[in-house]
């Protein structure tokens, strides 16, 4: 409780909110009309190289406004429970699985060493399949993105001894984070210290991996130290998950 109450005094307010995000659009919003104005001028003949080069700005400014509204929508409706999730058994290994394949595929990705550490039974929890794999993803693509070149990033699903919780533990070896990122880590709109430069983050990542893992029962765990890397950990109480199975079974 005291902690959530320190997370609120410490977000931003909506007037600081709006205020960056305005700011965050219109930055790239200036350069899709400096360039779409400069291919329009007539009395220019661009080659078609540089067509492609000031398409492909646009392009990206273009998804970077996209992805930053489309955060910004999720995020609301996360916060005023209009996200209805449509949980179903599912196991977490093969879920896991999945989203580690598609960060392995994505070319943000092409310099880290992924590795999977799968749990060798399957591990039935209840979620609802593609909002579960997006907060996966958000934390995920953050370890690919934030760190250098060769970071090493291992995701293991393991169940408890007792077997009474399954971890997902997402763990790199890259930069770490300080003490002012990880204490603002999970507000909306906050971005690291030493993320500023690098364009394509929205800021909305970790409060949406968060309210996703919350939707889902779980909890969050970040261990992080500078220079030496960042450990995530997500639990899962699987008794929970059985007495809700059984609820929706016999109602
Ligand atoms: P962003 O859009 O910047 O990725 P997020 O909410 O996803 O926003 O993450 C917030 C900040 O947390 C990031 O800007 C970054 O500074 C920090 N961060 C998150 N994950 C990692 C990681 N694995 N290693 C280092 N820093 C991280
Ligand atoms: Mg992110």
């Amino acid at each position: 409780k005291k902690n959530d109450q320190d997370r609120r005094k410490l977000e931003k307010t909506r007037e600081e909110w709006l205020a960056g995000v305005s700011h965050d659009l219109k930055t790239p919003l200036s350069a899709v009309k400096g360039y779409a104005d400069l291919l329009a001028e007539p009395q220019y003949e661009w080659s078609k190289e540089e067509v492609r080069q000031y398409a492909k700005v646009i392009q990206d400014k273009a998804n970077y406004m996209e992805n930053l509204i489309n955060d910004l929508n999720l995020t609301f409706r996360l916060k005023n429970d209009a996200l209805h999730l449509q949980k179903k058994p599912f196991n977490l290994v093969e879920l896991v699985r999945r989203a580690v394949i598609d960060i392995v595929n994505d070319p943000r990705a092409e310099a880290m060493e992924i590795e999977f550490h799968p749990a060798k039974e399957e591990l039935i929890y209840p979620v609802d399949v593609k909002w579960f794999k997006r907060a996966l993803n958000n934390l995920l693509i953050n370890a690919v993105v934030h760190n250098p070149p060769g970071t090493k990033i291992n995701v293991s699903v393991e169940q408890d001894v007792t077997k009474d919780q399954i971890f997902i533990v997402i763990e790199d070896n890259g930069v770490g984070m300080d003490q002012e990122t990880l204490a603002h880590l999970f507000d909306r709109y906050f971005r690291g210290t030493r993320a500023k430069k690098n364009e394509t983050g929205t800021g909305l990542g970790m409060a949406i991996a968060e309210q996703l893992i919350k939707a889902h029962d779980g909890r969050i765990d970040i261990e992080s130290e500078i220079g030496r890397g960042t450990k995530i950990r997500l639990s899962f109480l699987l008794e929970a998950s059985v007495a809700q199975l059984e609820e929706k079974k016999f109602p």
